[in-house]
């Protein structure tokens, strides 16, 4: 199982993040297995960072194999959907990137992809293209985005990364975050929402 992500994929974040850049493509990296975090489990804060930011994210799990997917194919490959948290060491990924060094250590290190509960799109009742979603943190709203507002929907991302990656039942694609990142704390409560359904309840300690 592999936890494909894309970066930078609403405006309004890069432009907090100051990337002035016109994406032509997604951005894409890698996350491990052993970067998964879920069933509400806490997130223990690392040793390696001064700067842990959440990243709230629509994550789409793969039902079924797929490579050189064609767009117009790619609601075939999923149905069911959830809130994540891509943790960034947001002061390791500055470095790394200034480095001109792969992002992987502020990204994918464990315990980085924390997933909520996935539930079938015919429930929410949207399509994928117009689900709203948002991040409290200790029961105050600091995140929301669309994923209308995507600049690769979903379907382009599908096509996209199965050109390079064979799409496996039980993959998952965290597919950006949308602007207000920011820190997490010691003891700080985080629950992510799918309009109002909440998908995703943990703590950071
Ligand atoms: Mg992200």
């Amino acid at each position: 199982m592999k936890i494909i992500c894309v970066g930078m994929n609403y405006a309004s974040h890069n432009k907090e993040m100051l990337h002035s850049l016109l994406l032509s493509e997604p951005t894409v990296f890698l996350k491990p297995d052993s970067s998964l975090l879920k069933d509400g489990k806490p997130f223990f804060i690392p040793d390696f960072t001064s700067e842990m930011h959440y990243e709230t994210e629509i994550v789409v799990k793969i039902d079924r194999l797929g490579k050189n997917i064609a767009e117009k194919f790619a609601p075939r490959y999923y149905r069911e959907i959830t809130v994540g948290i891509d943790f960034t060491a947001r002061d390791l990924q500055r470095k790394l990137r200034n480095d001109g060094m792969p992002w992987e250590i502020s990204k994918a290190f464990d315990c980085s992809a924390a997933i909520g509960d996935f539930v079938p799109l015919e429930i929410i009742g949207q399509d994928i293209g117009h689900i709203p979603f948002h991040l409290n943190m200790n029961g105050t709203k600091v995140q929301e985005g669309n994923t209308q507002n995507m600049i690769f929907k979903v379907d382009e991302i599908i096509a996209y990364v199965s050109r390079f990656f064979t799409l496996k039942i039980g993959d998952l694609i965290f597919t950006g975050t949308p602007a207000g990142v920011g820190r997490v704390e010691v003891n700080d409560h985080l629950q992510g929402f799918i309009g109002e359904r909440k998908m995703l309840d943990f703590f950071v300690r």
